[in-house]
């Protein structure tokens, strides 16, 4: 067999086979089992990576497809899903549900932070999820949103260990889920071999989180300068849209019912989280009220990554209602440009909020509960007048008719909708 002679190409051919006859009879045609862990993520679906592997060796000149056992391809699902990251691939790691620990194996090196901004947003939004006490553990996204808080001040990306022990378990002590653990080492190892935080020069790897006693003292023997890697640092000192995708998704991975609220306080994310528009951290120069169209349509693609999650989940959790997306909400009251988006408004307020914010109101012209999306080709920006009128006047089939026209037009307009769309981040 010659894995190494499996290219895009015929990784791409048993892609759209697998789409052809559908996931399961893909897997029984080959002869394997839905894969538990890895998953490859391709335009939005998900395929188990080893069947995907097995099967695109068949499509090499003069080769069969592997069955799940062949000789050198038995290294389990995660050596497929190596293979497939190394020719640029995006793989995933499922829940392991119930698993109290780490599954990983091995003392892996962790992986080069070469990555584009997608790879490292889809690392970010796909963290392994560990269990604590039957809900998921909080030691990561607390870890994450505390240096996103800090990139967004312009705080340093790397900070030498004690220094980070010290801020990351005081925020453990106020928000971990009971039971869980209060050591910052090892979600901070953990996320290293996710490729998203950095350890300064080492001399030998970081365990991996099983010798546990080995965790804490590697850390405490070389105390690493660590922080995120730095296009994950930058992308959130730089983008709003992003910062509140992340948000979205960590919340809705993590807090399940929990208030994420006092958290995001601490960590110093509340003011962004609530934001009315682009926020202007102190000490910065003001951001530019429009998204550029690149960003919009970033932007979209996040709150669509996330909406496509939530209906893969939704079936197992029915009654939790869905968190609205904050990014979603964002970017049209970025795409209005200040202004009510109804075009028979006859004059939304003058005044601003205190924070120097129009008043506006994000509207869901399709209610959520009716099938309609929270996503802002179905969302627009309006006055407190037009949103009373829409939900309450005698007109407001009219108005929904209307402005389900509106959220698709501003929406296919996305960020470019005004002239002063320059010169934003990204
Ligand atoms: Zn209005």
């Amino acid at each position: 067999m010659a894995l190494a002679d499996i290219s895009r190409i015929e990784i791409e051919k048993a892609i759209e086979e697998c789409d052809r006859l559908g996931r399961d009879a893909f897997l029984k045609s080959y002869g394997f089992r839905r894969a538990r862990r890895y998953l490859l993520l391709h335009e939005g679906r998900h395929y188990d990576s080893k069947a995907i592997v097995g099967a695109a060796h068949g499509f090499l000149p003069g080769e069969g497809p592997l069955a799940p056992s062949a000789k050198g391809f038995s290294g389990g699902a995660e050596h497929a899903a190596r293979f497939l990251e190394r020719l640029g691939f995006s793989v995933v790691a499922e829940d392991t549900d119930g698993a109290a620990e780490e599954t990983d194996v091995g003392e892996e090196e962790p992986e080069e932070s070469g990555l584009t901004h997608d790879e490292l947003l889809l690392r970010i939004t796909h963290l392994k999820v560990n269990r604590s006490a039957g809900r998921p553990a909080l030691y990561k996204p607390i870890v994450l949103l505390w240096a996103m808080g800090r990139a967004l001040r312009d705080e340093a990306r790397l900070l030498p260990w004690p220094e980070t022990e010290e801020a990351l378990k005081a925020l453990l002590l106020r928000h971990a889920t009971r039971g869980e653990r209060l050591r910052p080492d090892y979600p901070i190892a953990s996320l290293h071999r996710e490729g998203i935080w950095e350890l300064g020069d080492c001399p030998h790897p970081v365990p991996t989180a099983h010798g546990d006693a080995r965790v804490k003292r590697w850390f405490a023997t070389h105390e690493p300068l660590g922080g995120l890697v730095e296009p994950a640092h930058d992308l959130f000192r730089h983008s709003a849209v992003t910062r509140l995708a992340v948000i979205d998704e960590l919340l809705g991975t993590f807090f399940e019912d929990l208030d994420p609220a006092p958290l995001l306080a601490d960590v110093g994310l509340d003011d962004d989280v609530e934001s009315h528009g682009p926020a202007t951290p102190p000490g910065r120069a003001t951001e530019q009220w429009l998204l550029t169209a690149a960003e919009y349509e970033r932007g979209c693609r996040l709150v669509e990554e996330r909406e496509s999650r939530n209906q893969g989940r939704r079936h197992t959790r029915t009654t939790r209602t869905p968190i609205r997306s904050r990014a979603a909400r964002f970017l049209v009251l970025n795409r209005c440009q200040g202004r009510c988006e109804n075009p028979g408004c006859t004059g939304q307020p003058a005044d601003v909020t205190d924070r120097d914010h129009p008043i506006l109101e994000v509207d869901h012209v399709v209610d959520l509960a009716l099938g309609g999306r929270d996503h802002p080709s179905q969302m627009v920006a309006l006055c407190p007048n037009c949103h009373a009128v829409k939900t309450r006047g005698r007109t407001r089939e009219a108005l929904r008719e209307l402005l389900i026209e509106v959220a698709l037009e501003r929406h296919a307009a996305g960020g470019d909708g005004g002239a002063a769309a320059t010169g934003s981040s990204l």
